[in-house]
């Protein structure tokens, strides 16, 4: 990872901090978008991953649309310059208030996940005098083989509208003046490492939309997710997520005539060009022999551990000892779940190394936090170093 070629640049800087390799970046988006032309499928961008501007800003220059979670992150993507025909906003709760500034934006779709909240975006259009977009979320019952923390798509998730349900309920659906069913939307979950799960996805999607066309709907387009998974462990040997394979295994599996195919991943886009950088303050031993290194972040920064229970490779990128331990790195958080992780080893450790928390990205900075009021994590951008 980049910040242990620059550790002597990130030496003296105020700790702890985001760093973001924008080469990196802009590697990634480079292959998720030559790959994706192969076969004419649309990448949108997850926005909830990770919202830093100069991070959106780079993945807006490479003609990714947006595919947001709250009314907030609509806001967010529009005055970050996406054009809102290719915004998409999906959300099992979604106020009015949100469901009426998307419609005023003339956002690309709105992704519904309940039959009520359909009802709710067609008075709200009928209010404003227009014909809204919509797709429908379909809950399709598939085990993503991931942490069961992120996965969204088992029959008994919050997420997406049953598939029986829909089917139980075409004439009404069709029935609304106001809202236009152009498109079917899934995301069964995220960090999905096993990709013959898409495979699985595909045949699923695939008879979802014969059905659905067979009840009347029109469908422009499927918007199959996000969700590819990255490498945690040794991020050093997949930099850039597998973007060929997936849209292999989706362009061969998947059969949805001449319609578009739309995706929207937020992880592998950005999860491992941000590291979260930080100081080691104090070195400890518990009652019990455990060795503690104590740094400067904790959960607010990076709550992916202590939430999920996530891994995250750890390095001491200043420290040159020859002689290795094994410490339980933990945060500044007055809660015991603040532990970034256990039996590490690294060079011998002291106060003022700096360690990096890798592939820290995605749901990282975006999902930082005021706790214990400390100040929000800032960015650091490599090519401003
Ligand atoms: C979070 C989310 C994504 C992105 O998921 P990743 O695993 O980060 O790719 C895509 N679509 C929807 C609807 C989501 O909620």
């Amino acid at each position: 990872m980049l910040s242990r070629k620059i550790a002597q640049s990130l030496l003296p800087l105020e700790t702890p901090f985001y760093l973001y390799d924008m080469g990196l970046l802009r590697l990634t988006l480079e292959s998720a978008v030559a790959m994706a032309a192969r076969y004419g499928f649309v990448l949108h961008y997850a926005v909830k991953a990770n919202y830093d501007p100069r991070v959106l800003k780079m993945i807006r220059e490479f003609g990714l649309g947006a595919d947001c979670a709250s009314g907030g992150e609509v806001r967010c993507a529009i005055e970050a310059g996406f054009d809102p025909s290719k915004i998409v906003y999906a959300g099992v709760g979604k106020k009015d208030s949100e469901i009426r500034y998307a419609i005023e934006q003339g956002i690309f779709a709105i992704n519904c996940e309940s039959l009520e909240e359909i009802s709710v975006v067609d008075r709200i259009a009928s209010e404003l005098g227009v014909k809204v977009r919509i797709a429908l979320r379909v809950n399709p019952d598939i085990d993503p083989k991931t942490n069961h923390c992120i996965d969204t798509g088992q029959a008994d998730s919050k997420f997406g509208i049953s598939y029986e349900e829909i089917l139980a309920n075409a004439p009404l659906i069709q029935s609304y003046k106001n809202v236009e069913v152009r498109g079917m939307h899934l995301h069964i979950g995220s960090q999905i490492r096993e990709l013959h799960v898409f495979e699985y996805l595909c045949n699923k999607v695939n008879v979802i939309v014969e059905n659905l066309v067979g009840l009347g709907f029109t469908l422009d387009f499927v918007d199959v997710g996000g969700g590819l998974g990255i490498n945690y462990d040794v991020p050093e040997n997949e930099p850039v997520p597998n973007f060929a394979s997936v849209f292999a295994i989706i362009n061969s599996h998947l059969n949805v005539g001449g319609r578009e195919v739309h995706f929207e991943f937020g992880r592998a886009i950005v999860g491992q060009c941000g590291e979260l950088i930080t100081r080691v303050l104090y070195n400890k031993t518990t009652a019990t022999g455990r060795k503690l290194v104590i740094v400067d972040s904790s959960m607010t920064e990076l709550i992916r551990p202590a939430l999920y229970g996530s891994y995250h490779n750890i390095e001491n990128i200043t420290s040159d000892a020859q002689k290795s331990e094994r410490y339980t790195i933990v945060g500044t958080a007055c809660e015991s779940t603040d532990k970034f992780d256990e039996n590490v080893t690294l060079p011998e450790t002291h106060r003022g190394d700096l360690l990096t928390i890798k592939s820290a990205g995605a749901y990282g900075q975006s999902m930082s936090s005021t706790y214990n009021l400390h100040p929000l994590p800032r960015s650091v951008y490599s090519d401003e170093l």
